[in-house]
């Protein structure tokens, strides 16, 4: 690697997904110029065909009214089938363990009501120590809704201090002296903060060896990296569509549930009639019957408009080819350490692990002695990154739309900064 604009223009010139930044829609600064736009962990950019999915979804409603359902070139009823397949290659999983649905803290709760079964002695839930704030609290609610103190039940898998990032002998630790009374553990799979990137095989065999359920929030890793549930063994797993998987603002999550639990009646739930079986659903008067897989978990008849925008979002997704994305990744967040770590700055500290194994595409770089002023400097500076308190910037290339030339930019316009 080298330290030069035109390395990054060499480096793009050679990607083969370079054709995929034109299908996306860049946010501009008030001249008219792109914006360096580095917030995809946040809210992914608009595909440019999203519109056309959404236009279809539209004329369908107008031509055919309530006929729709069945009619539509794409019709209704069975619409979240044509997302499962795309999906469940992004996360690793066999289509029957995955559906869109809701939205990720509800898929959550859903997903807790059947796996969190505490008992007299065995209650616990583990989370790492920075969760997002909505994921703690739904653990610490259904602590509550179950009769528990937070401040007993919840375990907080920490960095040990003075250290960033969770250690895994130290999960190994907490599960030697307490896993007798954990009943759940639920992990962030790429923590939205630190960047880190869990071992979730070894963090489900560990949960599974003391007898534990184990979930995961795949919030920053569904688009990112390539979480291999069903390999995993995970119980369930949650996610949204709105950061990487670029399906617009508040757009419906995803839901896995382990093939093993697949046909499993006995297990709690609540439910609703898109989970009843197809062929009585619309019956209207037959007991609840679960559709076998993921789908027995659907409540509602889903909102089509959010779903066209994820089908228009996973066929990208299909044309470039998750590994050859997660390739290029690779090598783009690579670049962007490499150009920092250029920068000799003392006060420039990465969080994030070096390995890539160990994280996607984020880099959270922490600026000591800075504070919000800087990152408002940024974003004048044409630079559309995010801010978390108290002095990490987080910058998250996707390689979809983002350029090895972004990287350069973004490094350019923070050197002159700090
Ligand atoms: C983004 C994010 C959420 C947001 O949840 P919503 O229910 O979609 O609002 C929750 N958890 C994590 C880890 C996130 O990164």
């Amino acid at each position: 690697m080298q330290q030069s604009l035109t390395y990054a223009q060499q480096c793009d010139a050679e990607d083969s997904l370079r054709s995929f930044r034109d299908q996306f829609l860049f946010p501009k600064d008030s001249n008219g110029k792109p914006l360096i736009y580095l917030c995809g962990n946040s809210l992914g950019l608009q595909p440019r065909i999203t519109q056309e999915y959404l236009q279809q979804e539209l004329n369908d409603w107008a031509k055919h009214g309530v006929e729709g359902h069945t009619d539509a070139e794409h019709p209704w009823l069975p619409y979240h089938e044509f997302l499962t397949e795309s999906m469940a290659t992004i996360v690793g999983a066999k289509p029957s363990e995955v559906v869109m649905m809701n939205t990720l803290t509800t898929n959550l709760h859903l997903m807790m009501v059947s796996f969190y079964r505490p008992t007299e002695t065995k209650y616990k839930i583990i989370v790492e120590s920075d969760a997002f704030p909505s994921d703690k609290y739904a653990v610490e609610s259904q602590l509550k809704f179950h009769g528990y103190d937070p401040k007993d039940g919840l375990i907080l898998w920490k960095p040990r201090p003075g250290e960033d990032l969770c250690r895994f002998e130290d999960l190994e630790q907490i599960m030697e002296t307490q896993g007798n009374q954990v009943a759940l553990l639920m992990i962030g799979s790429t923590n939205y903060y630190s960047g880190q990137h869990y071992p979730l095989k070894k963090i489900t065999e560990l949960g599974h060896k003391h007898g534990c359920k184990v979930g995961f929030d795949l919030a920053h890793g569904a688009g990112n990296i390539q979480p291999n549930l069903h390999e995993t063994g995970a119980d369930f797993a949650v996610w949204c569509s709105y950061k990487y998987l670029n399906s617009g603002p508040g757009s419906l999550g995803g839901c896995f549930v382990h093939e093993k639990h697949a046909n499993d009646q006995t297990l709690p739930r609540f439910a609703g009639w898109w989970g009843h079986n197809k062929d009585t659903r619309f019956n209207m008067r037959h007991e609840f019957d679960p559709l076998p897989g993921a789908e027995g978990w659907q409540l509602s008849n889903p909102p089509i408009l959010s779903m066209a925008a994820i089908r228009a979002s996973l066929s990208v997704f299909e044309d470039a080819g998750f590994e050859n994305l997660r390739k290029k990744s690779i090598k783009l967040t690579g670049f962007l350490e490499f150009l920092l770590e250029g920068l000799n700055n003392e006060n420039i500290n990465i969080i994030t692990p070096k390995n890539p194994e160990e994280r996607g595409c984020q880099l959270s770089i922490q600026l000591k002695n800075a504070d919000k002023k800087l990152h408002t400097q940024l974003t004048e500076a044409g630079v559309i990154s995010d801010w978390r308190e108290p002095d990490v910037i987080r910058v998250a290339p996707t390689p979809l739309y983002n350029s090895f030339e972004d990287v350069w930019e973004f490094v350019e316009r923070l050197k002159k900064i700090v």
